[in-house]
C-alpha cells in the first residue's frame, strides 16, 4: 500500500469511527428524548413518585369496592379516564375507579404486604410486581375498574378510547395508550407478573 492509500484508509476509518459514535450519542439522546415526551415537563422518574389517593369513598353501586379521585395521572391519561367515564355514563354504566395511579412507595407497601401474606418473596412476586417501577399503576398509565359489570363495558367500548384489558387473571385492570384507538388492543397475555 503506497502512503497516499494508506492516508486515505485511515483517514476513512476516523470517518466511520465519528459518525458510528455520533449515531450511538444520537440513539442515545433519543431514547431520552422518548422517555420525556410521554409525560410532557415530567421524567418518568417524577411520576414514579406521585402518590395516588390510598383508597376513596365506596362505589356507589357496589360497596365492595372503592370510587377513587383520579390524582396523580399524567394530563393525557386523566383525560382519557374522563372521557372514558362520560362515555360510560352516557350509555348508562358507571364505571368506579378502584385503583388508579400508585406511587413506588405505594407498589412497595403491596409487595410487602404480599410477602406478609405468602411467607416469601418469591411465592409474594407471583402476584404483586416488583420492584414498582415494573407497574403501569406507578408510571400512571393503568386504572382498575369495579364492578366487574362495568369493566365488561369498558372491555367492549373502551378501546376507541385507548383503554385496554391486557391481562387474562385482571379483568378490572386497563392500561392506556394513545395508539390504541388506531392500532387497536394487543392480545391479552397471562398475567402482569408472568406467572
Ligand atoms: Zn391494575
Amino acid at each position: 500500500m503506497s502512503k497516499t492509500s494508506r492516508r486515505v484508509v485511515s483517514g476513512v476509518l476516523v470517518i466511520v469511527a465519528l459518525v458510528v459514535s455520533a449515531g450511538g450519542a444520537l440513539g442515545y439522546l433519543g431514547r431520552l428524548t422518548l422517555v420525556f415526551d410521554r409525560h410532557p415537563g415530567k421524567a418518568l422518574a417524577i411520576v414514579a413518585e406521585v402518590p395516588g389517593p390510598p383508597d376513596g369513598p365506596a362505589c356507589p353501586i357496589d360497596a365492595r369496592y372503592f370510587d377513587e379521585k383520579p390524582d396523580g395521572l399524567p394530563p393525557e391519561v386523566l383525560k382519557a379516564w374522563q372521557a372514558l367515564r362520560s362515555k360510560a355514563s352516557e350509555q348508562g354504566v358507571q364505571l368506579c375507579l378502584n385503583d388508579g395511579k400508585r406511587s413506588r412507595q405505594q407498589q412497595r407497601k403491596e409487595f410487602d404486604e404480599a410477602v406478609k401474606k405468602f411467607g416469601t418473596e418469591e411465592l409474594a412476586s407471583r402476584y404483586v410486581l416488583n420492584p414498582p417501577d415494573r407497574s403501569m399503576h406507578v408510571l400512571g398509565q393503568a386504572i382498575d375498574i369495579q364492578p366487574i359489570e362495568s369493566a365488561k363495558w369498558v372491555e367492549k367500548n373502551g378501546g376507541a378510547l385507548g383503554w385496554c384489558r391486557r391481562y387474562e387473571n385482571e379483568q378490572w385492570h386497563f392500561e392506556y395508550d394513545a395508539g390504541y384507538p388506531t392500532g387497536g388492543c394487543p392480545a391479552l397475555v397471562p398475567s402482569a407478573t408472568g406467572s
